[in-house]
């Protein structure tokens, strides 16, 4: 397995419920190691970037409301983001995440135990984690500058 580093953010409802340690918890027990922390405001623009290839889907809009805070009234539209890195860390991550719709999420996954979907059908999942190397190189040059994260 080659080492990977992988984005993970604490989503809104992750952070307006409190799931905040219990996801870094879990995240940490996996072995893989927190390189990279820090509090995002997140613009339209980097929600927009982020969830670039989502772009058209019925619900993307309400996607960049979520990921914003709008819907949980976050403080700033502040979320945390992380860069774990380890043997295998985006698959790892992804298993410890859980399916993206929570109904399908394992039992005993973070997205399984605590994601809902909402009666607007809106997937409140608690935690993103990268789907892939593309998708997980994009997206920490997205929300990270080279500095921020720890050398290997
Ligand atoms: N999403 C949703 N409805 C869907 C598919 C996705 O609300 O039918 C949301 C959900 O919050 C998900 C995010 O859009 O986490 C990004 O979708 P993606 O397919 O990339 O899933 P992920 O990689 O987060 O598991
Ligand atoms: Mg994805």
């Amino acid at each position: 397995m080659p080492i990977e580093q992988t984005l993970i953010l604490i989503k809104p409802d992750g952070a307006a419920r409190r799931l905040t340690g219990l996801a870094v918890d879990r995240l940490d027990a996996s072995g893989l190691e927190m390189v990279a922390a820090k509090m995002v405001s997140v613009s339209e623009d980097l929600a927009r970037k982020h969830y670039q290839d989502l772009a058209g889907k019925p619900f993307f809009e309400n996607l960049i409301r979520y990921i914003r805070g709008e819907f949980h009234g976050l403080k700033d539209h502040r979320i945390l983001a992380l860069v774990y890195r380890g043997e295998g860390a985006i698959a790892r991550v992804r298993q410890i995440a859980g399916a993206t719709n929570p109904e399908e999420a394992a039992p005993g996954t973070i997205r399984g135990s605590f994601g809902r979907v909402t009666t607007k059908g809106q997937f409140e999942n608690v935690i993103h984690a990268s789907g892939n190397a593309a998708d997980a190189a994009r997206e920490i040059a997205l929300w990270f500058k080279p500095a921020e994260i720890l050398p290997s």
